[in-house]
């Protein structure tokens, strides 16, 4: 097997037979990406050898960087005590129930159930699947809708992809007729000339509206990120989420929060509907609870939507294979564990965050950067040409890509959502590692800025 192959025969290998999640396959038959080949702490390393500080956590999952022998310790002995065995058919296995009790511990006190998947997407999926078994069994069915937001990032099933609000995603297949959308909270794109804190009441009120206008009677579920990632960090203004709560305390409809990137102590608390103190029903996870390294998703179920479903309702035709797989219970455990061990949390409220806000919130100093939000340890920057009309440095989005080039260039893994660029960096980044992480950012953007002549 393999590493005798050169940089080239691997490029032109994945060019020519493997097609790439989210990417143009024309571009990548001429524009091949980057192999990686290995990693260390919160470095990744190609073929070449060249050494990328990544300050996405691989995408969003390695929140404890590439280096913790006891996940793959734990991964190794479940291996060979018990690799697989299903869920289905009156049977569990030790992992799986240590999880759901470790899960329940963890999350929010509402929380009394978890249901295992695979992934983020499936998750909302089941989270879909819940909510009609919900209102069926409470006799009302007429409740169908769901309410989610543009620019959210739900998944990429054809389910979880419909709650999602990407426009170029919905227009490439068939989107599920009973999910609607409202305006995110994005102040700085749609805040037009209202302050911060107006806009958030304004963004607030406008699920108000949706409400009214459709009919309570006929809202089954709202599905929100408390901070909306691959849409670009949008960190909601402080009015936002107490009066979306307001709204959603008045009505009779579940809350879903989705946790896939703000749970396991991203924000600062173990979970984002803590730093905003809504009251999820349901709460997605994923990615981050295995540290990245294997897949597991799932669902906290409250004990209101716990006591109905597990009332008489006749079998609930839904789960997969690898539900509360074995080996991926495992690594989850251990990377739990960790957390809880070394108090990550505390480390990210209290020192890695703050310092990451303080020195990435000088970015805003910048000739190219428009607007800069983080909170905890996630981050985001706009570039535009001019910063009090907000004009942009090119039209169709594209300096995002022009800046994460010379990111790469420089060592720098940043992420490009149209014109802004977005951090997500492992916890375990030292304060040197964020100013060398600065430091690359800011050079990349000094190129920016040259390279459309500002
Ligand atoms: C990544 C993500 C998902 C989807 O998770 P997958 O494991 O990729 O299916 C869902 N919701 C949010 C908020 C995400 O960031």
């Amino acid at each position: 097997m393999g590493n005798s192959r050169t940089t080239a025969e691997w490029k032109q290998l994945d060019a020519n037979h493997h097609l790439h999640p989210f990417t143009d396959f024309n571009d990548y038959q001429n524009n091949h990406g980057r192999i990686i080949e290995r990693a260390e702490h919160i470095y990744i390393y190609d073929t070449d050898g060249k050494q990328m500080l990544d300050a996405m956590s691989g995408l969003w999952c390695c929140s404890l960087g590439y280096s913790q022998p006891e996940i793959a310790e734990a991964v190794h002995a479940q291996f060979n005590k018990l690799p697989y065995y299903n869920n289905f058919f009156q049977c569990s296995n030790t992992p799986a129930v240590e999880l759901a009790e470790k899960l329940v511990q963890m999350t929010p006190k509402q929380f009394t159930h978890v249901f295992f998947t695979n992934s983020g997407s499936e998750a909302n999926d089941t989270n879909i699947r819940l909510i009609r078994r919900y209102w069926d069994t409470k006799k009302q069915p007429k409740k169908r809708i769901i309410l989610a937001r543009t620019n959210a990032y739900h998944g990429s099933t054809i389910a979880s992809a419909s709650l999602g609000g990407f426009e170029f995603v919905h227009n490439q297949f068939e989107t599920l007729p009973y999910v609607q959308h409202i305006t995110d909270p994005n102040w700085y794109h749609n805040g037009a000339d209202l302050s911060s804190d107006e806009f958030g009441l304004h963004a607030a009120h406008e699920l108000e509206k949706k409400i009214d206008q459709l009919g309570e009677e006929n809202i089954a579920a709202f599905i929100a990120e408390p901070i909306q990632g691959a849409g670009g960090v949008i960190v909601p203004p402080d009015t936002y989420w107490p009066e979306v709560r307001r709204i959603l305390n008045e009505r009779d409809i579940l809350f879903v929060s989705d946790e896939v990137i703000c749970g396991f102590g991203r924000t600062g608390n173990m979970f984002g509907c803590e730093t905003y103190g809504t009251e999820p029903d349901l709460l997605t996870f994923a990615k981050a609870v295995t540290n990245g390294f294997q897949p597991l998703g799932g669902v906290m179920v409250s004990d209101k939507v716990a006591e109905v479903i597990t009332a008489d309702g006749g079998e609930f035709g839904h789960g997969f294979t690898y539900s509360g797989h074995p080996i991926t219970c495992a690594a989850a455990l251990a990377t739990l564990n960790i957390m809880e061990r070394d108090k990550v949390v505390d480390h990210v409220a209290n020192d890695v965050g703050p310092y990451l806000q303080k020195q990435w919130s000088a970015l805003g100093d910048h000739p190219i950067v428009g607007h800069v939000r983080g909170v905890g340890m996630l981050g985001s920057i706009e570039l535009v040409r001019n910063k009090e009309s907000r004009e942009r440095l090119e039209g169709e989005q594209k300096s995002g890509g022009i800046c994460r080039e010379f990111c790469v260039a420089n060592g720098l893994i940043m992420r490009a959502v149209g014109d802004s660029m977005i951090i997500s960096p492992p916890f375990v980044s030292s304060h040197e590692e964020i100013d060398l992480l600065i430091a690359r950012a800011t050079k990349s953007l000094d190129q920016t800025a040259e390279y459309y002549s500002v």
